[in-house]
């Protein structure tokens, strides 16, 4: 019971498949049928009674086809047809006061759901010949009920009015359940193009290898923004010989030496600072509201770390690798590439005189 009132309240996590709904409306409709011609028995309407017995076999056929997993569109314009056609037939014969006729309007949205569910598998569908299918069925109607029909009378006006209740409460099952069907799958597709959105940009910001912010998602964030007003310092680091390391030890090894000097920066930083990966094999540490010699004793913290760190050759042999840091304080009037430019001219100075040392 909750799961079909959060179905058609529209909160459903799953929506149904178009198998799993024809399947179930071929079994709602077969049984209807059923019960309308024990109905139109006992009240000897034999012709009534005839059309839906054929209708209950056309659904069970339809049922076992879809098992089957037969073409779904010729499935479900057979029975879009065979609502349509008992509708007229049965509003002819028992009059409009029976409430048949209203199933040419509860058909409607039908249409629109085989647009939507076959159309995303590739089967071009104009919900519109639906429309008009169920349209001129209800003007044919109408003008042939004002010359003949209706031909059969049942029970009082109180089973007259119970007939139509029921064709109400059916129709308006139809129609719920077709509607609320596609609003669900909609809004459980939009749910999940949101979701990927977020990986996406995630994804987008996010450096591969080493699960820390890449370059472009630093330059994104802090070339306009406020935590520049604030003051800030950067540290560019690059590992020292790290190409001897590739041509020495292979790029796997190479690609573990990254990861476990991102593992360094990452835990020698305050939560609030914020390391990327620069380039290859160069990081930056975002330093906000960080003075310049704090700056300078956290790098020296990571070239300490760096050098003790034991990294392993596929051999499991260990080696040990250095760093160099250059280190730039924002002063007033500075743009943020100045500071970069500064922190980046600082590791070139420390590359060209000795390498292993801050800036
Ligand atoms: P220096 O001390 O002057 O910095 O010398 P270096 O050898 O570290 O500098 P160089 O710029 O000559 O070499 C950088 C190397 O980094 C070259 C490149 O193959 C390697 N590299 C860049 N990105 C990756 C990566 O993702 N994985 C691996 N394994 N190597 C990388
Ligand atoms: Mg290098
Ligand atoms: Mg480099």
């Amino acid at each position: 019971m909750k799961r079909i009132w959060e179905y058609i309240s529209v909160r459903a996590e799953k929506a149904l498949s178009i198998k799993q709904v024809m399947s179930f409306a071929m079994a709602m409709l077969g049984f209807f049928h059923l019960c309308l011609t024990v109905f139109f028995s006992i009240f000897g309407i034999f012709p009534m009674a005839a059309m839906d017995f054929c209708s209950v076999v056309l659904y069970v056929f339809c049922f076992v086809q879809i098992q089957r997993d037969k073409s779904l569109l010729y499935l479900f314009n057979l029975s879009y047809l065979q609502i349509v056609l008992h509708s007229v037939i049965a509003a002819l014969l028992l009059g409009t006061e029976s409430g048949f006729s209203l199933y040419m309007i509860a058909a409607l949205p039908i249409g629109y759901y085989a647009a939507y569910n076959f159309n995303m598998r590739k089967q071009v569908i104009n919900p519109m010949c639906y429309v008009v299918i169920a349209g001129a069925a209800f003007c044919f109607l109408r003008v042939a009920s004002s010359y003949m029909g209706p031909f059969y009378t049942y029970g009082n006006k109180a089973l007259v009015s119970a007939v139509y209740m029921v064709n109400y409460f059916v129709a308006v099952i139809i129609i719920v359940s077709f509607i609320s069907t596609l609003l669900n799958q909609i809004r459980i597709l939009e749910n999940l193009r949101s979701l990927q959105n977020k990986q996406l940009e995630k994804l987008s910001k996010t450096d591969a290898l080493t699960g820390l912010a890449n370059r472009r998602s630093i330059e994104e964030r802090y070339t306009q923004t406020e935590a520049l007003r604030e003051g800030y310092s950067l540290v560019i680091g690059d590992i020292d010989d790290f190409k001897a390391v590739n041509d020495t030890y292979g790029h796997n090894v190479g690609d573990a030496v990254l990861k476990a000097v991102a593992e360094v920066f990452k835990g020698t930083v305050r939560s609030e600072d914020i390391v990327c990966r620069w380039g290859g094999e160069e990081f930056l540490i975002f330093l906000p509201k960080c003075t310049g010699g704090d700056a300078a004793n956290i790098a020296q913290r990571i070239l300490e770390s760096v050098r003790v760190t034991d990294m392993m050759t596929s051999e499991k042999e260990v080696f040990h690798i250095t760093m160099t840091l250059g280190v730039s304080t924002a002063r007033l009037g500075m743009e943020f590439t100045e500071v970069i430019k500064e922190a980046d001219d600082n590791l070139y100075y420390g590359k060209h005189h000795g390498k292993n040392q801050v800036v």
